[in-house]
């Protein structure tokens, strides 16, 4: 019956635990971002696309693929896509992704060559690294400028040495990247005025119509007025993993388990390891396929709630590696009924915000250690076509 809900009853009732992630509600974010940036996207999908599946999340934002017609009309379709590694690169190569791709971290001098075969474009910032760049070719790269986050890139007051080196192989974007743009406005205004301060001392060796671009999630949500420059690069807002409560964000990760066992615990009876959870009164416990091999975490012992039938139940006890404990005493299930973990259950919702906070984790954490072992499902993937939308 709530089945309904979710949209479970299009899986086999042998899966028993599994990770939707629901490709309409990552375009509607995709379009809201976009609408708030007021510049072409880079959605990032480094980590596998934040634990969601980076193949599957292109295809869903309407990147090319080699024999698909790209589905996302011209001014919303995203600029490209940014990876952290070569090896994820590799990935969206090897399914047919003919995007642009940009690496955001600093390769090391011997991954240039393998940088250049996969047609991707590097986050460069030492002048040896630069002049490499231009042997191989000099196909399109990004300057990075670090501005304050002190990870990668030049420092902003040390850019002046890379001026010959930039007329020799113009760069096709600038950027840099900021520590705190979503809760300290301040730090973003002086990483800003860093930036165009590096701008300034370059001068001429940055070309008139290259790409400059700043802001992450918490750069788009903090800007009244749109991101600066020409691009911006959301990552966990487009999964809906922040900012849901600021900007019309929908969940896209919903981690679902079934009921596989079900008991009575009568008074003062314990549930789980170290029988930290004991029952007052008669309890119903339900047990759910799903633990902290799943990416349910551990701390959530104790504190989180799940969804069944679109009611909140308490986990009880400790959350074991592969089965989770919940009281359901309040709520009619049997054995094979869906359990949400995460996600939408009709009109209730576990945001990533919620849970993380629960589990004591950032939401990115949350969502990246989703990718463990649950099988993902990947709905509603293909965009309806320009002319339908
Ligand atoms: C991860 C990353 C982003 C995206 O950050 P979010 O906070 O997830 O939006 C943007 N730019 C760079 C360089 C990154 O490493």
């Amino acid at each position: 019956m709530s089945d309904g809900h979710h949209r479970a009853a299009i899986y086999p009732r042998h899966h028993r635990a599994w990770l939707e992630v629901d490709g309409a509600a990552l375009r509607h974010n995709a379009r809201v971002l976009r609408a708030r940036a007021g510049v072409p996207l880079v959605p990032m999908v480094k980590a596998d696309a934040y634990g969601l599946g980076a193949v599957a999340v292109c295809r869903a934002l309407g990147l090319p693929f080699a024999g698909a017609t790209p589905q996302v009309a011209a001014p919303d379709a995203p600029w490209g896509v940014g990876v952290a590694s070569l090896d994820e690169a590799a990935e969206l190569r090897e399914s047919g992704c003919t995007s642009r791709i940009l690496c955001v971290t600093p390769l090391l001098a011997t991954e240039l060559t393998r940088a250049r075969a996969l047609d991707v474009r590097p986050a460069l910032h030492r002048l040896d690294d630069i002049t490499a760049w231009r042997r191989l070719g000099g196909a399109p790269w990004h300057l990075a400028i670090d501005t304050g986050m002190a990870r990668a890139g030049v420092r902003w007051d040390a850019v002046a040495p890379l001026a010959g080196a930039l007329l020799a192989v113009p760069p096709e974007g600038v950027f840099t990247h900021f520590h705190s743009a979503d809760d300290d406005l301040a730090s973003r205004d002086a990483q800003d005025a860093r930036f165009e301060q590096a701008l300034a001392t370059l001068g001429d060796a940055v070309p008139a119509d290259a790409l400059l671009h700043r802001d992450n999630s918490g750069g788009i949500v903090s800007r009244t007025t749109g991101s600066p420059g020409h691009l911006a690069r959301p990552g966990i807002a487009l999964y809906g993993g922040m900012f849901d409560d600021v900007l019309d964000l929908a969940p896209v990760a919903h981690l679902r388990a079934r009921v596989v066992d079900l008991r009575e615990v009568h008074d003062g009876e314990s549930v789980s390891y170290n029988a930290t959870w004991r029952a007052q009164g008669t309890r119903r416990i339900a047990t759910l396929a799903s633990g902290y091999a799943d990416g349910y975490r551990r701390h959530l012992s104790n504190r989180g709630e799940v969804l069944i039938h679109g009611h909140r139940c308490p986990v009880a006890g400790r959350v074991t590696m592969d089965m989770t404990m919940v009281d359901v005493t309040d709520v009619a299930c049997a054995v094979g009924d869906i359990a949400t973990l995460l996600g939408r259950d009709g009109d209730a919702c576990l945001t990533a915000g919620m849970v993380g906070a629960r589990a004591d984790v950032s939401p990115y954490e949350l969502l990246v250690g989703l990718a463990l072992r649950v099988p993902r499902f990947h709905l509603d993937l293909a965009p309806a076509s320009p002319s339908s939308a």
